[in-house]
Protein backbone atom coordinates (compact mmCIF):
# COMPACT_ATOMS: atom_id res chain seq x y z
CA UNK A 1 0.00 0.00 0.00
CA UNK A 2 1.45 3.67 -0.82
CA UNK A 3 0.89 6.00 1.68
CA UNK A 4 -1.17 8.30 -0.81
CA UNK A 5 -5.00 8.74 0.58
CA UNK A 6 -7.40 7.35 -2.08
CA UNK A 7 -9.63 9.93 -1.01
CA UNK A 8 -10.17 13.53 -1.55
CA UNK A 9 -11.87 15.77 0.72
CA UNK A 10 -13.71 18.72 -0.08
CA UNK A 11 -15.10 21.15 2.21
CA UNK A 12 -17.04 24.44 2.33
CA UNK A 13 -18.07 26.52 5.20
CA UNK A 14 -20.55 28.92 5.77
CA UNK A 15 -19.06 31.27 8.57
CA UNK A 16 -22.14 33.98 10.16
CA UNK A 17 -20.53 37.18 11.49
CA UNK A 18 -22.07 39.36 13.69
CA UNK A 19 -21.05 42.85 12.95
CA UNK A 20 -19.85 45.38 15.20
CA UNK A 21 -22.75 48.04 14.88
CA UNK A 22 -24.14 50.16 17.77
CA UNK A 23 -27.84 49.14 16.98
CA UNK A 24 -29.55 45.74 15.36
CA UNK A 25 -29.59 45.68 11.22
CA UNK A 26 -34.02 46.97 11.36
CA UNK A 27 -34.39 48.89 14.22
CA UNK A 28 -32.78 51.33 17.00
CA UNK A 29 -32.37 48.49 19.42
CA UNK A 30 -28.67 48.59 20.96
CA UNK A 31 -26.54 45.46 19.39
CA UNK A 32 -24.99 44.45 23.04
CA UNK A 33 -24.46 41.29 24.64
CA UNK A 34 -25.13 40.19 28.03
CA UNK A 35 -28.27 42.40 28.85
CA UNK A 36 -30.93 40.76 31.44
CA UNK A 37 -33.02 38.71 29.02
CA UNK A 38 -36.04 40.29 26.75
CA UNK A 39 -34.23 43.86 27.59
CA UNK A 40 -32.85 45.15 24.51
CA UNK A 41 -35.98 44.50 22.32
CA UNK A 42 -39.15 46.50 20.22
CA UNK A 43 -41.46 45.21 18.22
CA UNK A 44 -39.40 45.26 14.99
CA UNK A 45 -37.18 43.07 16.29
CA UNK A 46 -40.37 40.80 18.18
CA UNK A 47 -41.50 40.69 14.94
CA UNK A 48 -44.87 42.35 15.46
CA UNK A 49 -47.07 41.92 12.29
CA UNK A 50 -47.10 45.30 10.95
CA UNK A 51 -43.97 46.82 11.79
CA UNK A 52 -41.37 47.88 9.41
CA UNK A 53 -37.91 47.52 9.18
CA UNK A 54 -35.84 50.28 8.44
CA UNK A 55 -32.07 48.86 7.09
CA UNK A 56 -29.03 49.86 9.39
CA UNK A 57 -26.05 51.88 7.09
CA UNK A 58 -23.30 50.73 9.26
CA UNK A 59 -24.53 46.99 8.45
CA UNK A 60 -24.19 47.63 4.50
CA UNK A 61 -20.57 49.37 5.29
CA UNK A 62 -19.22 46.59 7.28
CA UNK A 63 -20.73 43.51 5.03
CA UNK A 64 -19.18 45.98 2.06
CA UNK A 65 -15.71 46.44 4.06
CA UNK A 66 -15.57 42.93 4.76
CA UNK A 67 -16.33 42.31 1.00
CA UNK A 68 -13.20 44.40 -0.08
CA UNK A 69 -10.58 42.76 2.62
CA UNK A 70 -11.48 39.77 0.86
CA UNK A 71 -11.15 41.09 -2.71
CA UNK A 72 -15.03 40.48 -3.46
CA UNK A 73 -16.62 42.65 -6.23
CA UNK A 74 -19.38 44.58 -5.16
CA UNK A 75 -22.29 44.41 -6.43
CA UNK A 76 -23.66 47.48 -7.63
CA UNK A 77 -27.74 45.93 -6.74
CA UNK A 78 -28.75 43.82 -4.04
CA UNK A 79 -31.75 42.78 -2.43
CA UNK A 80 -33.20 41.35 0.49
CA UNK A 81 -35.23 38.00 0.27
CA UNK A 82 -37.71 36.42 2.82
CA UNK A 83 -36.50 32.72 3.40
CA UNK A 84 -39.33 30.79 5.29
CA UNK A 85 -37.79 29.87 8.33
CA UNK A 86 -40.77 27.81 11.03
CA UNK A 87 -38.40 27.76 14.19
CA UNK A 88 -39.74 29.32 17.94
CA UNK A 89 -36.35 31.81 17.64
CA UNK A 90 -37.87 33.40 14.82
CA UNK A 91 -41.90 34.96 15.23
CA UNK A 92 -42.06 36.19 12.16
CA UNK A 93 -41.61 32.67 10.60
CA UNK A 94 -39.44 34.07 7.70
CA UNK A 95 -35.98 35.54 8.43
CA UNK A 96 -35.05 38.33 5.88
CA UNK A 97 -31.53 37.32 4.22
CA UNK A 98 -30.17 37.74 0.31
CA UNK A 99 -31.19 35.61 -2.21
CA UNK A 100 -29.65 35.75 -5.59
CA UNK A 101 -28.59 39.25 -5.43
CA UNK A 102 -25.67 39.44 -1.99
CA UNK A 103 -23.89 42.53 -1.58
CA UNK A 104 -20.67 40.81 -2.55
CA UNK A 105 -19.81 37.79 -5.21
CA UNK A 106 -16.14 36.19 -5.60
CA UNK A 107 -13.38 37.12 -3.11
CA UNK A 108 -10.26 34.56 -1.34
CA UNK A 109 -8.38 34.03 1.73
CA UNK A 110 -4.99 33.09 1.83
CA UNK A 111 -4.38 30.25 3.96
CA UNK A 112 -1.09 28.25 5.23
CA UNK A 113 -0.41 25.03 6.38
CA UNK A 114 2.80 23.54 7.42
CA UNK A 115 4.03 26.45 6.03
CA UNK A 116 2.31 25.65 2.44
CA UNK A 117 0.36 28.60 1.29
CA UNK A 118 -2.93 28.10 -0.59
CA UNK A 119 -5.75 30.19 -1.44
CA UNK A 120 -9.29 29.06 -0.44
CA UNK A 121 -12.12 30.44 -2.53
CA UNK A 122 -14.91 32.78 -1.27
CA UNK A 123 -18.24 31.84 -2.99
CA UNK A 124 -20.33 35.54 -1.75
CA UNK A 125 -20.86 36.99 1.25
CA UNK A 126 -24.36 38.37 1.81
CA UNK A 127 -26.64 40.13 4.83
CA UNK A 128 -29.13 38.95 6.91
CA UNK A 129 -30.65 39.36 10.52
CA UNK A 130 -29.91 37.12 13.14
CA UNK A 131 -32.65 34.99 15.25
CA UNK A 132 -33.29 34.80 18.57
CA UNK A 133 -31.77 32.93 21.35
CA UNK A 134 -33.92 29.77 22.51
CA UNK A 135 -32.52 28.71 26.35
CA UNK A 136 -33.84 25.43 27.64
CA UNK A 137 -34.58 25.06 31.56
CA UNK A 138 -35.41 21.65 33.30
CA UNK A 139 -38.62 22.02 33.59
CA UNK A 140 -39.14 24.37 30.68
CA UNK A 141 -37.70 26.55 27.65
CA UNK A 142 -37.51 30.03 27.33
CA UNK A 143 -36.67 32.59 24.08
CA UNK A 144 -33.96 35.64 24.58
CA UNK A 145 -34.74 38.17 22.10
CA UNK A 146 -31.94 40.49 22.22
CA UNK A 147 -29.99 38.69 19.71
CA UNK A 148 -32.84 38.82 17.48
CA UNK A 149 -32.10 41.05 14.45
CA UNK A 150 -28.48 41.24 15.05
CA UNK A 151 -26.81 41.91 11.77
CA UNK A 152 -25.12 38.45 10.44
CA UNK A 153 -23.34 38.60 7.34
CA UNK A 154 -22.86 35.44 6.19
CA UNK A 155 -19.03 34.57 4.19
CA UNK A 156 -19.74 31.05 1.73
CA UNK A 157 -16.82 29.28 1.10
CA UNK A 158 -16.44 27.07 -2.41
CA UNK A 159 -15.48 23.58 -1.30
CA UNK A 160 -11.64 24.41 -1.52
CA UNK A 161 -10.90 23.30 2.11
CA UNK A 162 -9.38 19.70 1.98
CA UNK A 163 -8.57 19.13 5.12
CA UNK A 164 -9.72 19.93 8.95
CA UNK A 165 -6.38 21.61 9.18
CA UNK A 166 -7.51 23.61 6.34
CA UNK A 167 -10.74 24.53 7.65
CA UNK A 168 -8.99 25.43 11.02
CA UNK A 169 -6.66 27.77 8.94
CA UNK A 170 -9.41 29.22 7.03
CA UNK A 171 -11.01 30.50 10.30
CA UNK A 172 -8.25 31.53 11.95
CA UNK A 173 -6.88 33.59 9.07
CA UNK A 174 -10.82 35.05 8.20
CA UNK A 175 -11.03 36.16 11.89
CA UNK A 176 -8.24 37.83 11.86
CA UNK A 177 -9.05 39.99 8.52
CA UNK A 178 -12.40 40.89 10.19
CA UNK A 179 -11.15 41.79 13.36
CA UNK A 180 -8.14 44.03 11.75
CA UNK A 181 -10.81 45.24 9.73
CA UNK A 182 -13.21 46.23 12.44
CA UNK A 183 -16.12 44.30 10.99
CA UNK A 184 -16.92 42.01 14.32
CA UNK A 185 -15.35 41.67 17.44
CA UNK A 186 -14.70 37.99 16.95
CA UNK A 187 -15.08 36.45 20.14
CA UNK A 188 -16.21 33.20 20.14
CA UNK A 189 -17.62 33.35 23.56
CA UNK A 190 -20.46 35.45 22.70
CA UNK A 191 -21.49 33.80 19.12
CA UNK A 192 -20.10 36.31 17.45
CA UNK A 193 -18.94 33.82 14.64
CA UNK A 194 -20.62 30.47 13.74
CA UNK A 195 -20.49 28.13 11.09
CA UNK A 196 -22.17 25.62 9.13
CA UNK A 197 -19.86 22.78 7.23
CA UNK A 198 -20.58 20.73 4.09
CA UNK A 199 -18.58 18.18 4.14
CA UNK A 200 -17.77 15.66 0.95
CA UNK A 201 -15.21 12.90 0.36
CA UNK A 202 -14.75 10.74 -3.17
CA UNK A 203 -12.42 8.32 -4.59
CA UNK A 204 -9.38 10.10 -5.89
CA UNK A 205 -10.33 8.95 -9.71
CA UNK A 206 -13.55 10.89 -9.36
CA UNK A 207 -13.78 14.94 -10.76
CA UNK A 208 -17.63 15.24 -9.52
CA UNK A 209 -17.90 16.32 -5.54
CA UNK A 210 -19.63 13.16 -3.36
CA UNK A 211 -22.72 13.56 -1.63
CA UNK A 212 -22.27 15.89 1.31
CA UNK A 213 -23.67 16.38 4.79
CA UNK A 214 -24.14 19.10 6.70
CA UNK A 215 -23.09 20.34 10.22
CA UNK A 216 -24.26 23.03 11.51
CA UNK A 217 -23.92 25.79 14.07
CA UNK A 218 -20.10 25.20 15.41
CA UNK A 219 -19.53 28.02 17.40
CA UNK A 220 -15.62 26.94 18.22
CA UNK A 221 -13.02 26.58 15.82
CA UNK A 222 -11.48 23.67 17.79
CA UNK A 223 -15.48 22.20 17.24
CA UNK A 224 -14.85 22.44 13.62
CA UNK A 225 -11.26 20.65 13.69
CA UNK A 226 -12.67 17.93 15.76
CA UNK A 227 -15.71 17.34 13.84
CA UNK A 228 -14.47 17.44 10.56
CA UNK A 229 -11.14 15.16 11.48
CA UNK A 230 -14.41 12.48 12.82
CA UNK A 231 -17.14 13.12 9.69
CA UNK A 232 -14.09 12.64 7.12
CA UNK A 233 -13.11 9.22 8.86
CA UNK A 234 -16.84 8.15 8.91
CA UNK A 235 -17.44 9.19 5.57
CA UNK A 236 -14.39 7.13 4.54
CA UNK A 237 -15.38 4.08 6.13
CA UNK A 238 -18.83 4.37 4.83
CA UNK A 239 -17.14 4.40 1.18
CA UNK A 240 -14.97 1.47 2.26
CA UNK A 241 -17.56 -0.83 3.33
CA UNK A 242 -19.78 -0.15 -0.10
CA UNK A 243 -22.11 2.21 1.48
CA UNK A 244 -23.91 5.23 0.46
CA UNK A 245 -23.15 8.57 1.74
CA UNK A 246 -26.76 10.03 2.52
CA UNK A 247 -27.79 13.54 2.03
CA UNK A 248 -28.42 15.06 5.49
CA UNK A 249 -27.84 17.71 8.55
CA UNK A 250 -25.50 15.84 11.38
CA UNK A 251 -25.11 17.28 14.60
CA UNK A 252 -22.13 17.44 16.05
CA UNK A 253 -21.58 16.00 19.61
CA UNK A 254 -19.16 17.55 21.65
CA UNK A 255 -19.23 15.25 24.64
CA UNK A 256 -19.03 11.83 22.77
CA UNK A 257 -16.84 13.53 19.74
CA UNK A 258 -19.16 12.00 17.48
CA UNK A 259 -21.75 13.55 14.33
CA UNK A 260 -25.24 11.94 14.56
CA UNK A 261 -27.69 12.14 11.64
CA UNK A 262 -30.63 14.95 12.53
CA UNK A 263 -32.79 15.23 9.25
CA UNK A 264 -32.16 15.40 6.09
CA UNK A 265 -31.00 18.23 4.05
CA UNK A 266 -33.24 20.76 3.20
CA UNK A 267 -33.09 21.74 -0.75
CA UNK A 268 -33.05 25.56 -1.66
CA UNK A 269 -36.79 25.28 -2.90
CA UNK A 270 -37.95 24.13 0.64
CA UNK A 271 -36.81 27.97 1.86
CA UNK A 272 -39.69 29.27 -0.73
CA UNK A 273 -37.27 32.42 -1.09
CA UNK A 274 -38.79 35.45 -2.40
CA UNK A 275 -38.31 39.81 -2.07
CA UNK A 276 -38.76 41.36 0.76
CA UNK A 277 -41.62 43.74 -0.20
CA UNK A 278 -40.65 45.77 3.11
CA UNK A 279 -36.89 46.81 1.87
CA UNK A 280 -35.70 49.20 -0.58
CA UNK A 281 -32.99 47.20 -2.74
CA UNK A 282 -29.61 48.47 -1.94
CA UNK A 283 -28.31 50.57 -4.52
CA UNK A 284 -24.43 51.45 -4.28
CA UNK A 285 -22.63 53.44 -6.84
CA UNK A 286 -18.43 53.61 -6.94
CA UNK A 287 -18.01 56.77 -5.28
CA UNK A 288 -19.31 55.28 -2.08
CA UNK A 289 -17.49 51.97 -2.43
CA UNK A 290 -14.29 53.77 -3.09
CA UNK A 291 -14.76 56.32 0.35
CA UNK A 292 -15.44 53.14 1.83
CA UNK A 293 -12.18 51.16 0.56
CA UNK A 294 -10.13 54.49 1.80
CA UNK A 295 -11.29 53.81 5.49
CA UNK A 296 -9.95 50.39 5.62
CA UNK A 297 -7.79 50.17 8.42
CA UNK A 298 -4.44 48.49 8.43
CA UNK A 299 -4.21 44.55 7.68
CA UNK A 300 -1.78 42.38 9.35
CA UNK A 301 0.45 42.21 6.77
CA UNK A 302 1.07 46.07 6.50
CA UNK A 303 1.27 46.58 10.35
CA UNK A 304 3.48 43.42 10.51
CA UNK A 305 6.21 45.76 7.86
CA UNK A 306 5.79 49.05 10.05
CA UNK A 307 6.83 46.93 13.13
CA UNK A 308 10.06 45.82 11.45
CA UNK A 309 11.04 49.42 9.48
CA UNK A 310 9.40 51.96 11.92
CA UNK A 311 10.30 50.68 15.36
CA UNK A 312 13.31 48.11 14.69
CA UNK A 313 11.48 44.80 15.85
CA UNK A 314 13.01 41.56 14.75
CA UNK A 315 10.80 39.96 12.60
CA UNK A 316 9.83 37.10 15.16
CA UNK A 317 8.52 39.80 17.23
CA UNK A 318 6.54 41.19 15.14
CA UNK A 319 4.66 37.93 13.76
CA UNK A 320 4.06 37.45 17.39
CA UNK A 321 2.56 40.74 18.20
CA UNK A 322 0.27 41.30 15.13
CA UNK A 323 -1.43 37.76 15.31
CA UNK A 324 -3.28 39.42 17.72
CA UNK A 325 -4.74 42.70 17.25
CA UNK A 326 -5.58 43.68 20.74
CA UNK A 327 -2.10 42.12 21.45
CA UNK A 328 -0.73 44.58 19.12
CA UNK A 329 -3.07 47.59 19.64
CA UNK A 330 -1.39 47.09 23.44
CA UNK A 331 1.87 47.19 22.23
CA UNK A 332 1.35 50.64 20.47
CA UNK A 333 -0.38 51.98 23.03
CA UNK A 334 2.48 51.52 25.82
CA UNK A 335 5.11 52.71 22.87
CA UNK A 336 2.58 55.99 22.92
CA UNK A 337 2.97 56.20 26.79
CA UNK A 338 6.76 56.54 26.40
CA UNK A 339 8.35 52.97 26.03
CA UNK A 340 10.79 51.46 23.71
CA UNK A 341 9.96 49.50 21.29
CA UNK A 342 12.34 46.47 22.42
CA UNK A 343 11.45 46.53 26.07
CA UNK A 344 7.59 46.92 25.61
CA UNK A 345 8.09 44.07 22.50
CA UNK A 346 9.94 41.84 25.08
CA UNK A 347 7.68 42.84 28.16
CA UNK A 348 4.23 42.28 26.01
CA UNK A 349 5.42 38.85 23.89
CA UNK A 350 6.75 37.07 27.73
CA UNK A 351 5.08 38.49 30.88
CA UNK A 352 1.40 39.84 29.24
CA UNK A 353 0.94 36.69 26.99
CA UNK A 354 2.51 34.21 29.48
CA UNK A 355 0.06 35.64 32.41
CA UNK A 356 -3.23 36.06 29.45
CA UNK A 357 -2.75 32.55 29.00
CA UNK A 358 -2.57 30.95 31.94
CA UNK A 359 -5.89 33.24 33.35
CA UNK A 360 -7.05 31.98 29.67
CA UNK A 361 -7.93 35.86 29.01
CA UNK A 362 -8.02 38.45 26.58
CA UNK A 363 -6.12 41.80 27.08
CA UNK A 364 -9.14 43.61 27.77
CA UNK A 365 -9.84 41.32 30.77
CA UNK A 366 -6.46 41.82 32.11
CA UNK A 367 -6.69 45.10 34.57
CA UNK A 368 -3.16 46.57 33.42
CA UNK A 369 -3.31 48.86 31.13
CA UNK A 370 -0.19 50.33 28.40
CA UNK A 371 0.27 53.60 30.46
CA UNK A 372 1.35 50.73 33.47
CA UNK A 373 4.05 48.43 31.79
CA UNK A 374 5.23 52.01 30.49
CA UNK A 375 5.92 53.24 34.18
CA UNK A 376 6.92 49.91 34.98
CA UNK A 377 9.40 50.07 32.17
CA UNK A 378 10.56 53.56 32.97
CA UNK A 379 10.78 52.72 36.77
CA UNK A 380 13.19 49.94 35.98
CA UNK A 381 15.34 52.15 33.19
CA UNK A 382 15.86 54.78 35.79
CA UNK A 383 16.95 52.06 38.35
CA UNK A 384 14.57 52.07 40.91
CA UNK A 385 13.69 48.67 40.59
CA UNK A 386 15.29 45.74 39.46
CA UNK A 387 13.86 42.90 37.31
CA UNK A 388 12.23 40.38 40.04
CA UNK A 389 10.94 43.99 41.53
CA UNK A 390 9.27 44.84 38.06
CA UNK A 391 7.28 41.08 37.12
CA UNK A 392 6.09 41.56 40.58
CA UNK A 393 4.88 44.96 40.64
CA UNK A 394 3.81 43.85 36.66
CA UNK A 395 2.19 40.77 38.04
CA UNK A 396 -0.23 43.30 40.28
CA UNK A 397 -1.14 45.81 37.71
CA UNK A 398 -2.31 42.31 35.79
CA UNK A 399 -4.71 41.46 38.29
CA UNK A 400 -5.47 44.00 40.44
CA UNK A 401 -4.40 47.28 38.13
CA UNK A 402 -2.85 50.51 40.08
CA UNK A 403 -0.32 52.83 40.19
CA UNK A 404 3.49 50.68 39.65
CA UNK A 405 5.36 53.35 41.60
CA UNK A 406 2.31 53.52 44.77
CA UNK A 407 2.91 49.58 44.26
CA UNK A 408 6.62 50.09 44.04
CA UNK A 409 6.37 52.06 47.66
CA UNK A 410 3.43 50.01 49.58
CA UNK A 411 5.40 46.74 48.99
CA UNK A 412 9.04 48.12 49.76
CA UNK A 413 10.17 46.56 46.00
CA UNK A 414 12.47 49.96 45.53
CA UNK A 415 15.90 48.95 44.61
CA UNK A 416 19.15 49.98 46.73
CA UNK A 417 21.67 51.44 45.13
CA UNK A 418 22.90 52.85 48.03
CA UNK A 419 26.68 52.16 48.27
CA UNK A 420 26.90 51.87 52.33
CA UNK A 421 24.22 49.37 52.32
CA UNK A 422 25.24 47.41 49.81
CA UNK A 423 29.27 47.07 50.98
CA UNK A 424 27.46 45.92 54.26
CA UNK A 425 25.44 42.91 52.57
CA UNK A 426 29.12 42.25 50.44
CA UNK A 427 30.82 42.32 53.31
CA UNK A 428 28.36 40.17 55.21
CA UNK A 429 28.81 37.37 52.36
CA UNK A 430 32.63 37.78 51.90
CA UNK A 431 33.26 36.68 55.27
CA UNK A 432 30.13 34.05 55.64
CA UNK A 433 31.82 32.14 52.65
CA UNK A 434 35.39 31.59 52.96
CA UNK A 435 34.89 28.49 50.62
CA UNK A 436 33.62 30.96 47.78
CA UNK A 437 35.83 33.62 48.03
CA UNK A 438 39.09 30.92 48.39
CA UNK A 439 37.50 29.27 44.75
CA UNK A 440 37.10 32.84 43.36
CA UNK A 441 40.19 33.94 43.88
CA UNK A 442 41.73 30.15 43.05
CA UNK A 443 40.44 31.33 39.25
CA UNK A 444 36.73 29.46 39.40
CA UNK A 445 34.42 32.57 38.31
CA UNK A 446 31.43 30.79 39.01
CA UNK A 447 31.86 30.99 42.84
CA UNK A 448 31.31 34.87 42.04
CA UNK A 449 27.62 34.10 41.01
CA UNK A 450 27.19 32.01 44.20
CA UNK A 451 28.00 35.33 46.09
CA UNK A 452 26.10 37.32 44.23
CA UNK A 453 23.35 35.28 44.89
CA UNK A 454 23.99 35.52 48.92
CA UNK A 455 24.08 39.10 48.72
CA UNK A 456 20.60 39.57 46.79
CA UNK A 457 19.10 37.06 49.37
CA UNK A 458 19.98 39.41 51.59
CA UNK A 459 18.84 41.58 50.53
CA UNK A 460 15.61 40.43 49.96
CA UNK A 461 16.36 40.57 46.03
CA UNK A 462 16.03 44.29 46.47
CA UNK A 463 19.72 45.13 45.74
CA UNK A 464 20.86 46.39 42.40
CA UNK A 465 22.64 43.36 40.70
CA UNK A 466 25.22 45.38 38.63
CA UNK A 467 26.45 47.31 41.65
CA UNK A 468 26.70 44.43 43.53
CA UNK A 469 28.56 42.81 41.08
CA UNK A 470 30.55 46.22 41.01
CA UNK A 471 31.13 46.07 45.25
CA UNK A 472 31.98 42.35 45.62
CA UNK A 473 34.59 42.51 42.59
CA UNK A 474 36.40 45.65 44.36
CA UNK A 475 36.51 43.72 47.61
CA UNK A 476 37.22 40.48 46.01
CA UNK A 477 40.08 41.81 43.45
CA UNK A 478 41.29 44.39 45.40
ZN1 LIG B 1 -35.60 46.21 18.18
Amino acid sequence: MSGANPYKVSIGLETHVQLKTRSKIWCACPNTFGSDPNTDVCPICLGYPGSMPVLNAEAVKLTVMAGLLLGCRINHYSKFDRKSYFYPDMPKNYQISQYDQPLCTGGSVPIEVDGKPKVIRIHRIHLEEDVAKNNHFETASGVDFNRAGTPLMEIVSEPDIASADEAFAFLQALKQMLVYGGITDGNLEQGNIRCDINCSVRPDTQTTLGTKTEIKNMNTFKGVHRSLTYEIKRQIEVCEQGGKIMQETRRWDDARGVTTAMRSKEYAHDYRYFPEPDLMPVVLDDAQIDEWRTALPEMPQARRTRFITDFGLPAYDADVLVADKPIADFFEATLAAGASPKAASNWVMTELLRMLGEQEWSVSEARITPTMLADILRLLDEGKINNPAAKTIFSVCFTEGGDPRAIMEARGLAQVSDEGALDRWVQAAITANPKSVADYQAGKKAALQFLMGQVMRASQGKANPPKVMQALKAQLDG
